[in-house]
C-alpha cells in the first residue's frame, strides 16, 4: 500500500469543506441532484484548467453538461464526444451548445509551432490530435496575419479554431439527425479571456443545416473582423445606447434599467435575440 499522500489528503479535505458549505445553503441540494440532472447547456471546451466549465459561467453542479478535450476539437470519428452531444441532444434535451475556446490556448500554440514546422522529431499524439488545427492555421495564415492589432495573430486562431470546430460539430449526424427531426438546439460559438476572466460571444449561431451550409467561407470571417461580445461591453453599449435615446427624448432618462432592458426594445433587440 502506498503512503499516504498529503496533497491527495488536501482534495478530500477540500471536498468535505465545500460539501458542507452546499448542504448549509441549500439541505436538499444533493438529494435533488442524485434524482435527476437537467442541465441546459452542452459544453465543449477546452482541457485547460484554467478554463473551469462551471466556474466561468456560474452554474451549480447539475446545470451544464460538459465535454472538453486539448483545444477543443471536434473530430467526426470522436465516439466520446458524439456520445455526449447525443445525450445531451436526445436525452437531456438540452437546447443550447457551446463550442468554447480561449485566448492562450496551448493547443492552438502548439498547432501553430507544428504548421511552422518546428516540432522537429518531437511529434507526438497531441499533434496527431491537433490535425485540424494544425490545417487551420496552413490555410488561414495569412488572411489571419493580415487582421488588424490589437488582436494578435494566436488570439485570432484560437477564436478562427471555434468557429471551424462549432461548424463541425454541426456537421456531425447528431445534430443533422436532431435538425431534421424538428429539434430545437442551436450550436454557440464562444471565447474566454484567461487573462480578465470574460466570456465573449464570436456572434455566430448555428440552428439548421440550411444556417451551416449558408456560413462565409473563414476567411470571409477574418477580412469583415466581428469584435467578441462580452457581457460587460453588451451593458457599456446598451447604456451608452439609451443615454443616446434619452437624449433624443424617446425614452424615460438614464437610470431606469440597464439590466439590459434596452436591449429588448432598441435598435439591437434582434441581436440580443440571437445571443440568447
Ligand atoms: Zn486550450
Amino acid at each position: 500500500m502506498a503512503p499516504p499522500d498529503t496533497v491527495l489528503d488536501e482534495l478530500f479535505d477540500k471536498n468535505l469543506a465545500w460539501a458542507n458549505a452546499k448542504n448549509e445553503k441549500d439541505p436538499t441540494f444533493f438529494r435533488r441532484l442524485a434524482e435527476q440532472q437537467a442541465p441546459r447547456f452542452l459544453w465543449v471546451g477546452c482541457s485547460d484548467s484554467r478554463v473551469p466549465a462551471n466556474d466561468v459561467v456560474g452554474l451549480d453542479p447539475g446545470e451544464l453538461f460538459v465535454h472538453r478535450n486539448i483545444a477543443n476539437v471536434v473530430h467526426s470519428s470522436d465516439m466520446n464526444l458524439l456520445a455526449v452531444l447525443e445525450f445531451a441532444v436526445e436525452v437531456l434535451r438540452v437546447r443550447h451548445v457551446i463550442v468554447c475556446g480561449h485566448y492562450g490556448c496551448g493547443g492552438v500554440k502548439r498547432a501553430v509551432e507544428n504548421a511552422e514546422g518546428r516540432l522537429g522529431e518531437g511529434h507526438t499524439l497531441v499533434d496527431h490530435w491537433l490535425a485540424p488545427v494544425v490545417d487551420l492555421c496552413i490555410r488561414h495564415r495569412a488572411a489571419i496575419d493580415r487582421t488588424a492589432a490589437p488582436a494578435t495573430p494566436l488570439d485570432k486562431l484560437c477564436e478562427l479554431n471555434v468557429s471551424l470546430q462549432m461548424r463541425r460539430l454541426a456537421a456531425t449526424p447528431v445534430l443533422k439527425t436532431a435538425w431534421a427531426r424538428g429539434l430545437d438546439v442551436t450550436v454557440h460559438g464562444w471565447i474566454y479571456g484567461i487573462g480578465d476572466g470574460l466570456l465573449r460571444d464570436l456572434g455566430t449561431t448555428l440552428s439548421s443545416s440550411e444556417e451551416l451550409a449558408a456560413l462565409p467561407p473563414l476567411d470571409d470571417l477574418l477580412a469583415t473582423p466581428h469584435e467578441p461580445m462580452s457581457a460587460a461591453r453588451l451593458h457599456a453599449v446598451a447604456a451608452f445606447l439609451e443615454m443616446e435615446l434619452a437624449d433624443m427624448g424617446a425614452i424615460a432618462p438614464f437610470g431606469s434599467a440597464c439590466t439590459c432592458g434596452a436591449w429588448d426594445n432598441g435598435p439591437f433587440g434582434a441581436e440580443r435575440e440571437e445571443m440568447e
